[in-house]
């Protein structure tokens, strides 16, 4: 990207971040000119991704009394879906150029694994649909965000492996461009919960800070110095498969003894099944409620689980000494992680120190966060391609 465009990006993500800022305002933030930032702010203009909207008038009137121009972004310039794709279904929500939301839909999944140029088909049909409830068409979507689990080069839209997809290390790049009239853009689910946890969440005004997903699978996503920590090979944190258990429980990853083969769901219902004999569980909130009433083979499946989240916590605590750590799902998912039990147990396997230990939340957010995580992924990762548009446009 050349030096023009870098500004105009600075220009849009500090217009992004801020709602609405005047042209001074954003000359101080970036800390550049404010000719510098008149080009750009024209540039954008006339490109059609932002505009003018009238603020406040200045609060000592003794000035001149004209209310103050600020810049937003045009909601109306863009449209973004941002993509969970869950088990059994896909969560589709359309949000404009601000994040506004639109639409939001869910779309039955036949199969929770697929091959990979179905779940292309899958994608595309989910996100039609969902414009269709709109009153919109697949053609006026901008970007397409999806938040997959797995181990993902976000940058490469690189799939190594999924427990969505059938076949190991895809390359999504072509099957994407072929199958779908806009860019579409692959991350880690657990990088856009961090991202929305820091955009949104419990994670606003922290710099370093964890955030562990439990749904199907276990997710971490990290942040460090206020950046999204991805690694060298793009594929970031899989917490979920670092070993708890030598020879231990087999996982989905087809491994044994990981974390994410004690303590999700999948591995709740597995071992409910055994240690329940009389009845079967159908949730995991069936075998909390079975704990509470006290079946000693429920209880002893969910404190299996939560001695191995202990473990793994403080694991992290002593690796990455985050600010806090989210523990981010749906409640009946969560709460047994989150114990005084399982604080008291973090708390012994940690490296002893005289200071606080990091704050662990519980944050039920439901399958949205995910969904708005993917969003602002999306109208982060449009924002740069309309810009890099521009550069050719220029004189
Ligand atoms: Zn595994």
């Amino acid at each position: 990207m050349d030096q023009r465009n870098v500004t105009r990006l600075r220009v849009l993500e500090q217009i992004r971040t801020s709602g609405a800022i005047s042209r001074i305002d954003i000359a101080a933030a970036l800390n550049t000119s404010p000719a510098t930032v008149t080009t750009a702010t024209a540039d954008l203009m006339s490109a059609g991704l932002i505009r003018e909207t009238a603020g406040d008038s200045p609060a000592d009137s003794g000035k001149r009394g004209r209310p103050r121009v600020l810049l937003e972004l045009d909601p109306t310039s863009q449209v973004i879906a941002g993509l969970k794709i869950a088990r059994d279904m896909i969560l589709v929500m359309l949000v404009d150029f601000k994040g506004n939301e639109i639409k939001q839909s869910q779309y039955m999944l036949q199969d929770p694994r697929m091959p990979a140029d179905t779940f292309v088909q899958e994608i595309r049909k989910a996100v039609e649909e969902t414009c269709h409830q709109a009153d919109l068409s697949l053609s006026d979507v901008s970007g397409i965000s999806i938040g997959l689990a797995g181990m993902i080069d976000a940058e490469r839209n690189f799939v190594y492996w999924s427990s969505s997809i059938t076949e190991n290390n895809v390359d999504f790049r072509p099957k994407l461009e072929a199958g779908l009239p806009c860019p579409a853009f692959i991350e880690n689910d657990a990088n856009l919960v961090a991202k929305a946890e820091q955009l949104f969440g419990l994670g606003r005004g922290h710099r370093n800070f964890l955030v562990v997903t439990i749904e199907h699978g276990v997710g971490l996503g990290i942040i460090l110095n206020g950046k999204l920590h991805r690694g060298e090979r793009g594929c970031g944190a899989e917490f979920g498969h670092t070993k708890v258990q030598l020879d231990g429980a087999l996982c989905q990853c087809g491994q044994r003894g990981c974390l994410e083969a004690y303590v999700s769901e999948y591995a709740l219902m597995r071992e409910a099944v055994i240690a329940m004999q009389d009845s079967s569980p159908k949730s995991v909130s069936d075998i909390q409620k079975r704990a509470d009433d006290g079946d000693i083979g429920a209880k002893s499946v969910l404190e299996r689980a939560s001695r191995m989240f202990g473990m793994g916590v403080s694991n992290l605590i002593n690796l990455f000494d985050p600010e806090q750590i989210i523990v981010s799902g749906a409640k009946e998912n969560i709460g047994h992680l989150c114990s005084d039990e399982v604080l008291e147990r973090i708390k012994s396997n940690v490296v002893k120190v005289d200071a606080p230990l990091p704050e662990i939340k519980p944050h039920d957010w439901g399958d949205l966060m995910w969904a708005k995580g993917a969003t602002a992924y999306g109208i982060e990762q449009v924002s740069i391609l309309k810009v890099k548009e521009m550069a050719s446009h220029a004189s």
